[in-house]
This record gives C-alpha cells, structure tokens and sequence, in this order.
C-alpha cells in the first residue's frame, strides 16, 4: 500500500468465513473495506475506522435466492392468519373489520388449511366481518378465499365460471365457497390491482428493513408485472422509485412475469436473437441494471402448490386419491414460452414443483437448448418441490440450476408428508442429492409464504424435521457450513453473480453479517438461534442490533 492510503474500514478480532477456497472453508481474521468492497484479507491494512469484533462471526451477507418482498412487505400490515384454529382465523377477520368502515375490505395474509383443519369459508367469513368485502390469502399464495360480497363483484354469488389454469371451487350443491385456486385469482385482479406506486414503495421497505435486520443483503424478487403474481404492470418502477429515494435497503433482482412479454417487432433481419422475439419494449431483458437493482430472468408458472394440492404430479397425492394436481395452462403453450424466451435472451426462472411439471421444465431446457444453444445460461426451476431421483441426474446434465426452499420442511412439511406419504417423502425440496449430482445448493425462502430469516432455513436443511418432529429425507440434510454457503455463494451462482457476491474476498462487494456464533460449527439444533449482531452493505453500517 502506498503511503498514505487508508482503508474506510478495518474489520479485526474476528472469525471470518470468508467461504473461499476448496470446499469454502476459507477462514480469516481481518477484512479491509475501501469504495463498498472487500479490499483485502487477513492483510494489516491502516483503515480510517478500525472495527475490533471480540471473536463474533463474519459471513457474507446472506442472499434468498426467491422471495416475494412487496407481496411480503404488504402482508406485514394485513391481518395475521397464522393461527391455530379456524375460530382463531374467523376471530382475527372480526377484529379487524371491528375498526373499519362497512365499504372498507378486510385483507389476511398465511393461512393453512393444514393447521386450521380446513379453509374458511364465504359464510363464516360474512358473518366474522359483518358483509365486508374480505379477501384472504393462502400461505401459499396460489389460492385465496373471498367473502359473498368479493364474490357478487365477480358475478360468482350463486354459481362459478370456468377458468383456465385454475378453478373456483363450489360446493355439492354448486355454489362457490368463496376459495379461488391458480388462476382463478386474476379474477380479483380488477378489483384490487395495480396497487399505488407509493404503496408499493413503503411495502418495499418496509421488507427490505426487515431482512437487513435478519443479515440478508441480497434478495430475487419472484415475479413483477403482472400475472396472479404482479402487484402492478409499472412494479419496476416502484423499484427505481424507492431506490432513487434511498428507500430500497437491499440489493434486488427482479424476475419479470411471463404475463408481461410479448413479441417485440425489430428488423427483419434480426431473426430471433438476445433482446428480439419475445421481450419488453425496446428490448429490455434479463441483465439490465446494476449491482443494486436489476432485472433478472423471465418467471413462468407451470404449476401450482404442494400443500394445496395443485401442483402437477405424475402419480395420486398420497391423502387424496385421483387427484394429481395440474399445470397452469395447456402443456405446449407453457414449453413454447420457455423456448421462445429462451431464443430471445432471457434467463428462464419456472416454477414447478410437482414431478409432472419438472419434467415439463426439463423438456423445455432440453428443446431451447436444442434449436439455440446458449451454454451457461443458468436456466432456473423454481421449487423442485418433488423430484424423482432421474430429475435431479437430468437437472445436472441440462445445466439448470434447482431453487428449492429448504424452509419448506420445518414450516408446511407436515402438510408436504400427508400429500407425499413416506415413499417420496425423500424426494421434497431436495439438499444433499444436488449436492452429490454437481448442481449447486442454493439457499432460498420464497417468503411471504414460509418465515424467511435465512438463519431459520439453514436450521431446516441440516436437520430436515417438520413442525411436530417427523423427519422427511434425513438423507437430504446438508452440514451448517454446506447451508451457509448455500445461503451465500449458492444464491450468488444462481443469479449469475458469484464473481461478486458470496464470498468474503478482495474485489467482492462489501457486504456482511457479523453473528453471534458459527453457523458451520454450531450444534445443528442451535442454528435458529443465532443471532445477527449487525449488517454491512456496500462497506456501510445498516444494521446493528
Ligand atoms: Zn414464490
């Protein structure tokens, strides 16, 4: 270092995962920050401030690789519905529309007819808000019960409408219950949506303060745009928006909802090719942005919700008999929009969970690839929620990169054994098998859905046990140092950015959660409760505890 050169911050006294190396088990002892980046390690670099840490733990910043943070961010001012009992749910619905006016609708966010014993329904809810307009969400957000007066807006008071991809769900006499599966919650969409720009603005960041606090410095935005998932056709800009304003507290990708592309003529000549085809006005794709906020790839939805029964599965779910499920729109319709995106230059990010919908997924990849090879693309599956062990051997072979929810076992995993049963119970939301096929692990919430602290998920993939202690695929479990750098470097491979982010080594942005013990050496039980002591990004202080 030339003379007179000082550092902006020396990080010392401290034990350092840095994650490099073979195997990341890279340590330190002390990080130079300069200009938001790692400048150097375990180097006596002089710095302006100097930071003694008296032996707490330094990571990278944590990065959930799928997660839902203004749908998030919005549910933090709905009504809680992750209670125990239904009473407890009709109970929570009363007390808000209590202090609201009768025009006013009532809106909750998290339930699961897996712990309250059933959905509610449009008479109980009628009765618990007075004729309100309610409109609850499922914890998995691919359903969602409506009141009589939600209904009457729809024209579905007395008798349902056939939707593609989705369904209203009747009665035995064939009057709607008020539960709205897939697409048929668009139906909603001209009532509730867009959502102001400010609105999604706060809800924004209001999340993003709430992951600082939980050490996430980096998260993918899980569909923008439009869609059953959009919250306004301008989201982008409500991005930009909070970022200009300094009110965007983490670094975002964002995926963009399928919904929204549409063929973008260019010049003849141009053919198919990177930005052409199938795109955004002016050829905006995938890529586009900086490190604090860009556009990641394409989502597309090719089926629907484990828990809920919807996904699309090769054989019967285990509790209900004849049924497997369904994919959310016509099988060719769904592999045509992830060639045609592909061909265009998008990275292509499709959920599928159930193994009917993963192959589908496969296919597609294996056709795109086909008629225009892009090696290296890091297509993405979303969920793998059950995959057959040949999935995950082919996922390795096409190169696609699987995002699974390892949260998922610990919070809905019971729900996930009774629609699996015990044969493919090892196949959920797979760890160790990816591990071994050569695919990356990547460390992900798809919060609001399950509680998203990324300490919570790395606690559920190394001891892979449900809410009430049944253990689903041990053999899927991963050590704490293999669900840390799933949770750092993994989701950094998975957006194309481990160059950059998810790991503690020069050159590499400056972010950071120092925590009260070693998620790599703690006892596997006491993952969840470490704690985060404070937050760097880009080199700054943005959280202390
Ligand atoms: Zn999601």
């Amino acid at each position: 270092m030339s003379t007179g050169f000082r550092a902006d911050l020396l990080i010392r006294g401290a034990r350092v995962r840095t994650l490099t190396g073979p195997g990341h088990t890279g340590t330190a002892s002390s990080v130079a920050l300069w200009r938001g980046r790692v400048l150097a390690v375990d180097e006596d670099v002089p710095a302006r401030r100097v930071l003694d840490l008296d032996g707490a733990v330094v990571v990278p910043g944590f990065h959930d690789a799928h997660n839902h943070m203004a749908w998030y961010g919005l549910s933090l001012q709905e009504v809680d519905l992750r209670v125990p009992t239904l009473d407890d749910l009709y109970a929570a619905v009363a007390e808000r529309a209590a202090g609201l006016p009768a025009d006013a609708w009532v809106v909750g966010a998290g339930y699961d007819e897996n712990k309250v014993g059933a959905h509610p329904d449009r008479d109980g809810l009628d009765r618990a808000a007075g004729g309100r307009r309610v409109w609850l969400k499922h914890t998995s957000g691919h359903m969602c019960v409506v009141s009589s007066a939600v209904l009457g807006d729809l024209g579905l008071a007395d008798a349902p409408r056939e939707v593609a991809g989705g369904l209203v769900v009747c009665d035995a006499a064939g009057r709607p219950t008020g539960l709205l599966q897939e697409t048929a919650q668009s139906l909603l969409s001209d009532l509730v949506l867009p959502y102001p720009v400010d609105t999604l603005v706060d809800a924004v960041e209001r999340a993003g303060r709430a992951y600082l606090a939980e050490g996430l410095t980096s998260v993918v935005e899980a569909g923008v745009g439009g869609g059953w998932i959009g919250k306004s056709p301008v989201e982008v800009a409500a991005y930009q928006a909070a970022r200009d304003a300094g009110r965007l507290p983490v670094r975002v990708e964002l995926m963009v909802a399928s919904d929204v592309l549409h063929e973008v003529p260019a010049h003849a000549d141009d053919g198919f090719g990177p930005g052409l085809g199938l795109g955004l006005d002016l050829g905006i794709r995938s890529g586009l942005g900086d490190d604090r906020l860009s556009l990641g790839p394409v989502k597309v939805f090719s089926d629907g919700s484990l828990i809920g029964h919807t996904c699309a599965m090769t054989e019967d779910f285990s509790d209900t008999p004849g049924v497997k499920g369904y994919l959310q729109s016509d099988r060719d319709a769904i592999v045509g929009r992830i060639v045609a995106a592909h061909r265009a230059g998008w990275r292509v990010a499709t959920h599928a969970i159930g193994d009917a919908a993963i192959d589908l997924v496969l296919d597609a990849v294996e056709l795109a690839q086909r008629v225009a090879p892009r090696p290296g693309v890091r297509h993405r599956i979303e969920h793998f929620g059950v995959a057959r062990p040949d999935q995950v051997v082919r996922a390795a072979a096409l190169g696609v990169v699987p995002v699974p929810q390892g949260r998922f076992v610990g919070e809905i995993g019971d729900g996930m054994l009774r629609a699996l049963g015990p044969e493919r119970a090892g196949w959920a939301y797979r760890g160790r098998s990816l591990l071994d096929a050569g695919l990356p692990l990547v460390g992900s919430s798809d919060r609001p859905v399950v509680a998203g602290a990324p300490l919570l998920g790395m606690h559920d993939m190394v001891n892979r046990r449900t809410e009430s202690g049944a253990a689903i695929g041990p053999e899927e479990a991963v050590t704490g140092l293999e669900a840390l750098v799933a949770y750092t470097h993994g989701s950094a491979y998975a957006s194309g950015q481990e160059d950059t982010r998810g790991l503690v080594a020069p050159g590499f942005v400056a972010d950071l959660a120092v925590l009260s013990d070693d998620p790599a050496t703690v006892d596997p039980e006491g993952l969840r409760d470490v704690r985060v002591l404070a937050t760097l990004l880009g080199g700054e202080v943005v959280h202390e505890a």
